[in-house]
C-alpha cells in the first residue's frame, strides 16, 4: 500500500473521531444547558437570556382570575406517594430528583412521571398581582420527553415538617447530595385542588415551549424561618413575569 493512501486512511479515521466527538460534546452541552443553574436576577447571561427571549408562550405569567375560562379539560389526576429522592444542591436552587420514578399524574389519561421538584424564591407566577413568597416546581415527563409542571406557591405561615429534612440538608455544607428515604408528596400539595391551566415553558434555560403548566390556586405554607433559610442560600432566583400573547388559561379541578 502507498503511503498516500495510509495517509488518506489515517485522515479518514482522524475525522471520524472527531465527528463522534463533537456529536457527545453536543449532547453533553444540551444537558448542561438544561441543568445550567441560572438566576435571572443575579448572573443573567446575555447568551442565554437571547435564547430564551425567541419563544412567544413562555413562563412564568400573571394569572388574572378575572380572564381564566372555567373548564374541566384537560383532565388531571394526581397519584402520588411516598418516595425515595436524591437530593441535589444546584447552582440555583434545591433539586430532589425521584429515585425510584413510581408518583405520576395524567392528564386527559396520558401519564407523565414525576422526575423532580425544586423551589424559587419568590414564586414565579403570580396571581391577581399576588406575589407569594416561594413556588415549588414538580417537574413531570411522558414517555415521549414531553413536559407537565405542577406549580405550588408557598406563604408564610405553619411550618412544614416534610420540608424539614430537605433544609437541614440545605445547611450542611459537607453534603452536595444525599438520598433520603421517603418524600411524602402529598404534603407538598394543597388540599384544595382547583387549579390553573395553560401551556407554557421551562423557566430556566432552554426554556423549552410546549409545557403543560398547572398552578394550583391555593398556596401551602412554610415557616418564615423555613423561607428565610433558603433565601439564605439562593437569594432570588424567579424569572420574571413573561407575556401572555392571547393564551388561554383554564380553571379547572385537579383529581
Ligand atoms: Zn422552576
Amino acid at each position: 500500500m502507498k503511503i498516500h493512501h495510509l495517509l488518506v486512511i489515517l485522515v479518514a479515521f482522524l475525522c471520524l473521531g472527531f465527528a463522534v466527538y463533537l456529536y457527545f460534546e453536543e449532547e453533553k452541552n444540551d444537558e448542561s444547558l438544561m441543568k445550567k443553574e441560572v438566576s435571572y436576577t443575579n448572573h443573567e447571561s446575555a447568551h442565554l437570556k437571547n435564547y430564551c427571549e425567541k419563544g412567544e408562550m413562555q413562563s412564568p405569567i400573571q394569572i388574572k382570575n378575572k380572564n381564566v375560562l372555567p373548564q374541566q379539560t384537560p383532565a388531571i389526576e394526581i397519584f402520588y406517594g411516598e418516595e425515595p429522592f436524591i437530593l441535589k444542591k444546584q447552582g440555583y436552587t434545591l433539586e430532589a430528583v425521584s429515585k425510584s420514578r413510581v408518583s405520576y399524574i395524567t392528564i386527559d389519561k396520558k401519564p407523565y412521571k414525576l422526575d423532580s421538584f425544586h423551589f424559587h424564591v419568590p414564586s414565579e407566577h403570580q396571581i391577581d398581582y399576588q406575589r407569594y413568597e416561594m413556588e415549588l416546581h414538580l417537574v413531570h415527563k411522558n414517555n415521549k420527553g414531553k413536559i407537565a409542571v405542577i406549580g405550588v406557591l408557598i406563604e408564610a405561615g405553619k411550618e412544614n415538617e416534610m420540608v424539614e429534612e430537605l433544609w437541614n440538608f440545605l445547611q450542611d455544607d459537607r453534603l452536595k447530595e444525599k438520598e433520603i428515604e421517603s418524600i411524602h408528596l402529598l404534603s407538598l400539595i394543597p388540599e384544595q385542588r382547583s387549579a390553573f391551566y395553560y401551556s407554557g415553558s421551562l423557566t430556566t434555560p432552554p426554556c423549552t415551549e410546549g409545557v403543560h403548566w398547572i398552578v394550583f390556586e391555593s398556596p401551602i405554607d412554610f415557616s418564615n424561618k423555613q423561607i428565610a433559610s433558603f433565601y439564605q442560600v439562593y437569594g432570588y432566583n424567579s424569572r420574571p413575569l413573561q407575556p401572555i400573547n392571547g393564551r388561554d388559561i383554564y380553571k379547572l379541578s385537579v383529581q
